[in-house]
């Protein structure tokens, strides 16, 4: 374990934030990494709890609990206490394909189950975890691993994200040829054109992605499936197919004046803005440039809070985030206690950079929107809203009930709409004949399998919008399925033989 008495002897502390107001004036990552001596302290805090729930990975009511890629943690955390930085890169790499993004962006569930955390401030995991894969970078541990033999097995994976990224990376260990086929210009899917450069540094995408071309992994981008290339080809060309394209049908807010100019989709906002970041000669659109503009957010999640970030970096004149439910409370309540993800109320790092900026906390709780109002030319200019209730019906069913009295008007010239994905995009799973059910593609867990021969499916496309661990976790499991289908024995990890 750690230092055995480290959890009573040491505070937790968290990586650097810089300063919330200078770094309103670039996109860089808004987070700096713990030095060494800071990650040794930290890692001493953990006390190799003997039965660890901070990797459990597992639903309780219906929120992530542990980690889902089941990442050793105590195990690395006492190695960084030990500064044995190699050998703790070697147990991370055991279970997680890409810990330079999770150690970036995971909510790190694992943090709100860590037995520290009963009474005291979790271990730094995912802090810790950053700094073992950017030290394995920096000193050239990470090199090409080319696999020394191949199978003569073909597989297709439509999709680049982080489910098509991790079983692209085990079926290629595995010695199977593995093309990913890409829509976009650039491979990462929500962790390139989706999660913003401030919270994830597009050149640590580009990086894998690159390593990932190095060792052998071939990349079709700007082709989409069913479309630039028909699906029958697809399938009578691979030994095997997984689908991993994701969960990214919008969800709409068909209102009065919700075709005004102005009223968007986030994440046409958040792919628009990082692509005129990565491209010189690509500007955003004007009705997608917050500059000078009163910015309205639909919706209380991390979508909306990565558009207020944008907003506030394109310069916006003010912003405001609307949520339907009430503000969570400050510690846990008897029904969402330890080791279950505590629901407690929690300033993301765009909502710090806002109240600096505007002085409050931006988010409106418990807020409805009625209608957007246009100008003669078509283009928005306010949004009316009432506030709501939220009460228990007879049958004991929460539901929101209008306050009357409370409506008002709000000027707005940009609004964007981040109230979730209704599920997967269907021409695609259409095109290769896929059963659906509830917009996702219906395919078990244990086996990943459709219903049609040697089409798998994986990540937010089988699951629904869900965490880039969980989609990491997909890509390893099915990865294991279709290697097991091509060979008919594999000695690739999964959660089963872990
Ligand atoms: C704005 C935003 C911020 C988020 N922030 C976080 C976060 O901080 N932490 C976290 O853990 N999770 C976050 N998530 C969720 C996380 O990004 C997803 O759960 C994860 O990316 C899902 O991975 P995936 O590989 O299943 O799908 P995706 O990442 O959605 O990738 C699917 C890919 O398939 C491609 N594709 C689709 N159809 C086709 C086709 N026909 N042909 C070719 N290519 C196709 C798409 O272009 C896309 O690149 C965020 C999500 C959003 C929207
Ligand atoms: S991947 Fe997420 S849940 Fe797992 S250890 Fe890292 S931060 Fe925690």
């Amino acid at each position: 374990m750690g230092k055995a008495t480290g959890f009573m002897e040491i505070e937790r502390e968290e990586s650097i934030k810089r300063d919330p107001v200078q770094r309103l004036n670039d996109w860089k990552e808004y987070s700096v990494p713990f030095s060494d001596e800071q990650m040794t302290r930290q890692g001493a805090r953990c006390m190799d709890c003997g039965t660890p729930f901070c990797h459990i990975g597992m639903d309780i009511d219906g929120a992530t609990s542990g980690c889902p890629v089941y990442n050793l943690i105590p195990e690395w955390n006492d190695l960084v206490y030990k500064g044995k930085w190699k050998e703790a890169l070697d147990r991370l790499m055991q279970t997680n394909n890409f810990p330079e993004f999770t150690g970036r962006v995971c909510p790190a569930p694992c943090e709100g189950s860590c037995t520290v955390a009963i009474n005291d401030p979790a271990v730094a995991i995912k802090n810790i975890e950053q700094a073992i894969i950017d030290k394995g970078f920096e000193n050239g541990w990470i090199t090409p691993r080319i696999p020394e033999h191949r199978t003569g097995k073909t597989v297709a994976i439509i999709g680049s994200g982080p489910a098509g990224l991790a079983a692209a990376d085990q079926l290629n260990q595995a010695g199977h040829s593995v093309t990913v086929y890409e829509r976009s210009d650039r491979a990462g899917g929500l962790l390139t054109y989706g999660i913003p450069n401030m919270k994830l540094d597009k050149e640590v995408v580009e990086r894998r992605v690159q390593l990932l071309r190095d060792e052998g992994i071939e990349f079709v981008l700007n082709t989409e499936v069913g479309k630039d290339i028909s699906a029958e080809d697809i399938k009578s060309e691979y030994d095997s197919v997984i689908l991993c394209t994701g969960s990214q049908k919008h969800r709409d807010l068909p209102l009065e004046g919700r075709e005004s100019k102005g009223v968007r989709y986030a994440m046409d906002y958040l792919t628009t803005s990082t692509a005129s970041l990565l491209n010189e000669d690509v500007a955003p659109e004007e009705e997608l440039d917050a500059k000078g503009k009163d910015v309205i957010v639909i919706g209380g999640g991390d979508t909306g809070a990565d558009c207020i970030a944008t907003a506030l970096r394109q310069g916006a004149r003010s912003i405001y985030q609307f949520g339907k439910h009430p503000q969570l409370p400050i510690a846990r309540t008897e029904d969402n206690l330890w080791p279950a993800f505590p629901q407690v109320f929690s300033l993301e790092y765009s909502h710090k950079e806002a109240k600096e900026k505007f002085g409050e906390d931006i988010r409106q709780y418990s807020i409805q929107t009625k209608k957007f109002v246009a100008d003669e030319q078509g283009k928005l200019k306010e949004l009316h809203t009432v506030e709501m209730e939220k009460t228990r019906d007879e049958n004991g069913m929460f539901v929101y009930q209008e306050i009357p009295g409370t409506e008002k008007v709000w000027p707005a010239q940009l609004v964007l709409i981040a109230i979730g994905f209704e599920g997967a995009e269907q021409p695609v799973l259409q095109a290769f004949g896929v059963d659906v059910e509830r917009n996702k593609v219906n395919a078990a867990y244990n086996d990943f399998q459709t219903n049609i021969d040697h089409v798998f499916a994986a990540g937010d496309a089988r699951r629904g919008q869900s965490l880039i661990v969980w989609a990491i976790n997909e890509g390893r499991e099915v990865a294991y399925q279709v290697d097991q289908y091509l060979m008919g024995e594999t000695a690739l990890p999964t959660v089963a033989n872990m």
